[in-house]
């Protein structure tokens, strides 16, 4: 039927007015006009969607922020508990496949169960973080950086640019064994080769005290998948790569990570580094850490597991807040998962239901999608999307540093004409900035 028909077959219901034939060519040009003017994607994003306070401001952000200018084109996987429990989890999986198959997803931040969410969502299972399930499919590196603004100063006041940290998710204390010993045990190491053949190295012979003993392990290949995903963001964000362990005194193990690190950057990275006038920068741990509180930030900090867990609530702390923390998970053929670094504000989300007012900062999750996008930008050569991610960016610091924000900056901040709003506000605050500097 053509159009024309079908304005005819339409009757006028009511008091209305059946719309002029005119007005309905009129309003379907204006949306097509709109339409063409928004920024075409040519690859789907895998949207990752999630639970609680973080799921409002995911869908706030994209009616606010994003679809008035981006012809958003994603893959939607809903990881809201809800969901994860009716496919047993199997969207889980499903998204970090699809996150395989495109290279880039952007997340929203999700519930992992505990023995209290059981009764909450009718839970058949505990399921698994999901968090850790992605990363496992996708053997990723976590980064974490601090989003800076103006008037949230660092408790470390020479902290002028964001420190990154890589923290390597895998093995050491995190898979460990552990045993209480008695007295009068001897405790050894025993490696049974391919061959059967044992090789034993005493541990500790406990003559006059119980105690305890601890077996670690790492593997190579996951080894040398960190120091990768290292090297390759570093050249990302043009920044130096810092790494550290004790291996003056764990000359196997920590050892091991050393020289992995440094013989895959001298055979796939050093020239590269080198072209992009940025440096790989080895030293012991505790030498990082004086070096690291001396220095004004700006670099990417490689971590193992244990160290990594430690210095992130520290370095996170220290820049100000967790809700202006981002966070991307790398993996070492170069698939990038975006997302914010805290969780899904479930204090808030309570109050949201009461229908009383929130102040959630959405900063992080801002940046999670500015994030995917502009990487996404990047990939499909759309200057127009990468442009647009950054301006996303400048719009909300400069909503920040002109004094509106939420509440846990309000508390922080030292700016003088701060002001609080609330959750949608500050989004509608950063919307008109972002307006003029799309205009
Ligand atoms: P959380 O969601 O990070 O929130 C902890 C507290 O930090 C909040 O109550 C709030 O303090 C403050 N906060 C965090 N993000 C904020 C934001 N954007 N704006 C304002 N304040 C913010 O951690 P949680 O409450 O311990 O965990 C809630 C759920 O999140 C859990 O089910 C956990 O499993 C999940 N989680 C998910 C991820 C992830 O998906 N990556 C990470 C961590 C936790 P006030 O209440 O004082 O305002
Ligand atoms: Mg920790």
């Amino acid at each position: 039927m053509t159009k024309f028909l079908r304005w005819q077959n339409k009757p006028a219901t009511g008091l209305r007015r059946r719309k002029r034939y005119s007005d309905i060519c009129n309003e379907e040009r204006f949306e097509e006009e709109n339409q063409m003017a928004k920024i075409q994607m040519t690859t789907p994003l895998v949207e990752m969607d999630g639970d609680e306070m973080t799921r409002v401001l995911w869908q706030w952000i994209k009616d606010i922020l994003l679809t008035p200018y981006v012809d958003l084109k994603t893959e939607y996987y809903d990881l809201g508990l809800e969901y994860r429990e009716k496919t047993k989890d199997q969207v889980t999986v499903d998204s970090a496949n699809a996150t395989r198959k495109y290279g880039v997803a952007v997340k929203c931040a999700t519930i992992t169960p505990n023995a209290a969410r059981m009764p909450e969502y009718n839970l058949s299972q505990m399921w698994k973080s999901p968090n850790g399930t992605i990363r496992a499919i996708l053997d990723g590196t976590v980064f974490r950086t601090p989003i800076l603004v103006k008037g949230v100063e660092p408790y470390i006041p020479t902290w002028t640019a964001p420190i990154t940290i890589a923290r390597h998710a895998y093995g050491d204390v995190y898979k460990n064994t552990e045993m209480k010993v008695k007295q009068g045990s001897k405790a050894e190491l025993v490696v049974t080769d391919a061959e059967g053949k044992e090789t034993r190295e005493l541990i500790f012979n406990f003559e006059d005290t119980d105690g305890i003993i601890q077996g670690l392990h790492n593997k190579n290949n996951s080894i040398a998948g960190f120091a990768r995903a290292c090297f390759n963001y570093g050249l990302d964000l043009h920044q130096d790569v810092w790494f550290a362990t004790k291996d003056t005194i764990s000359k196997k193990y920590d050892h091991t990570f050393k020289d992995i690190f440094q013989e895959i950057f001298d055979k796939e990275y050093k020239e590269k580094f080198e072209a992009a006038g940025i440096e790989y920068f080895y030293t012991l741990i505790d030498d990082a850490v004086a070096r690291v509180i001396r220095s004004h930030g700006g670099y990417i900090w490689a971590c193992k597991n244990y160290d990594g867990d430690v210095m992130s609530d520290m370095v996170s702390t220290a820049y100000g807040s967790l809700a202006m923390m981002t966070s991307v998970l790398v993996s070492p053929d170069g698939i990038y998962e975006y997302e914010a670094a805290h969780g899904t504000v479930q204090r808030h989300y309570y109050k949201y239901l009461k229908g009383e007012e929130t102040s959630t900062n959405s900063v992080a999750t801002i940046f999670a999608w500015s994030g995917a996008l502009r990487k996404r930008g990047e990939l499909d050569k759309l200057p127009e999307l990468v442009d647009f991610a950054d301006k996303l960016e400048k719009a909300t610091i400069q909503t920040i540093e002109d004094g509106v924000m939420t509440g846990d900056l309000y508390l922080i901040s030292k700016l003088e004409n701060k002001q609080k709003v609330n959750s949608k506000e500050f989004l509608e605050a950063i919307q008109a900035r972002l307006a003029k500097l799309m205009a």
